[in-house]
């Protein structure tokens, strides 16, 4: 089925005992043995069947089957946030003394766990320019776990050659974990183009209305990690901490999938609640629909902005002149999702004047929701970096980042062009 019928259906029919058409939430902790014997089976992964729920729910389970669906992905696991998931993607492979490679256009969060939190548990992430995939294979060594980009760099606007990445990686053994959370699902799939695991966070476009925080990893369960069991010795030894499962060879392909659930999630907790997971649910119906008008609102946007005496510069992969537009007709088929910054004259100032000045348009950090939202990163999101950071995270101090909505474009327009002209005064 296509995209915007997954989005609608995938994952559930109506319950058999309710008939209930909209998926229930099962507000429950825990769920009852027939007998002794029963959870044993269950604990021995012998029978299926939930046990508890901060390892499984039967609402969360529906948005995990949506979710890998729309990903075209073999399963995936719900987590708290998109902080959760890109952790624990992490933590499913890696331990002290490993390392993985990163591109540096991240998210300002993604960017402090991976700079300042891993190396404090002896996890090495090592850093490369988002287009230098020679300079990436360069870096990899014995240790190295993966690597790891996102999609659409969050706000650097960058996209990554999917293709090249995955192939160079699968050359030195090496899977690819992708952050799709600024595409989404439905403007790019990660998996089409050789990437083996994926992480989102819910709380953008997935969700898609600025109500939770929610995140998944989707496991496109193609990588072979037991061509190299000493890399991924995780996934190919006995693991005391699961009464001495191997997961290559109790869950084959699930493999990486199942030991994420069961230890990082299992064993730290960072599980999304049923009602979480039913919202999120809810923002997914309508995802195909939210992305094709913000798609539209956002290429109408940056060419205005790009043609407006006052700015300075656009960065925008939908732009005909961006150097990632090729990337994003490969990708993305040149849909470059709602994520768009921009440089005003007049540097800090003025930026800081067009953001005070915005009516409608929101002031906040986030991005992905139905309204149209703006931050300065500078003083925000990417507060806490150093002035190097910045440069490498694509983050300038006039950089205003605007998320667009699926408002009325001649509303979004008036809002931003009387901003502007506040912002000259
Ligand atoms: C917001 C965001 C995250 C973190 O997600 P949370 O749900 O806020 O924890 C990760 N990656 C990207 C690209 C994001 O925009």
């Amino acid at each position: 089925m296509k995209k915007e019928t997954l989005a609608v259906h995938a994952g559930y029919e109506p319950d058999p005992t309710t008939k209930a058409v909209a998926v229930p939430i099962y507000q429950t902790t825990a769920y009852a043995f027939d007998n002794t014997q029963h959870g044993a089976d269950l604990f021995d992964l012998k029978v299926e069947g939930n046990i508890y729920s901060r390892i499984m729910n039967p609402t969360t389970n529906v948005l995990e089957q949506r979710v890998a669906a729309l990903e075209g992905g073999l399963a995936s696991l719900a987590l708290a946030s998109g902080q959760a998931a890109s952790t624990n993607a992490i933590l499913t492979i890696a331990e002290a003394g490993d390392n993985f490679i990163t591109t540096s256009t991240l998210y300002g969060g993604t960017y402090n766990l991976f700079a300042h939190t891993f190396p404090q548990i002896g996890i090495e992430a090592r850093f490369a320019a988002p287009d230098d995939i020679d300079g990436m294979a360069a870096m990899i060594d014995d240790r190295t776990k993966a690597i790891y980009c996102e999609s659409l760099g969050n706000p650097a606007g960058n996209v990554v050659d999917l293709e090249a990445l995955a192939d160079m990686a699968h050359a030195h053994g090496v899977p690819v974990i992708v952050d799709n959370t600024v595409p989404s699902p439905y403007l790019n799939n990660p998996f089409k183009w050789g990437c083996d695991i994926i992480v989102h966070s819910l709380t953008k476009y997935l969700a898609g209305h600025g109500t939770i925080i929610g995140g998944a990893i989707v496991d496109s369960g193609k990588f072979d990690w037991a061509a190299n069991k000493e890399r991924f010795k995780r996934l190919n030894e006995p693991d005391v901490s699961y009464h001495g499962v191997v997961y290559t060879e109790a869950l084959g392909e699930a493999a990486y999938i199942g030991r994420a659930r069961v230890v990082p999630l299992r064993n730290m907790g960072a599980a999304l609640s049923a009602h979480t997971s039913f919202l999120a649910l809810q923002g997914i119906e309508t995802l195909p629909l939210r992305m094709d008008r913000i798609c539209e609102n956002a290429q109408t946007v940056a060419e205005n902005l790009q043609a407006h005496d006052q700015v300075e510069w656009v960065r925008y992969a939908g732009l005909s002149d961006s150097p990632y537009k090729a990337l994003a007709d490969k990708y993305m088929d040149g849909r470059a999702s709602g994520i768009l910054s921009f440089g005003i004259k007049g540097g800090i100032a003025s930026a800081t004047k067009f953001i005070d000045a915005l009516n409608l348009i929101t002031r906040l950090v986030n991005i992905g929701d139905a309204k149209s939202l703006a931050c300065h990163p500078a003083s925000t999101t990417h507060r806490q970096l150093s002035p190097e950071e910045l440069a490498t995270t694509g983050v300038s101090d006039d950089l205003v980042r605007l998320s667009i909505g699926i408002e009325h474009i001649d509303d979004i327009m008036e809002d931003i062009n009387q901003a502007l002209a506040a912002a000259k005064k």
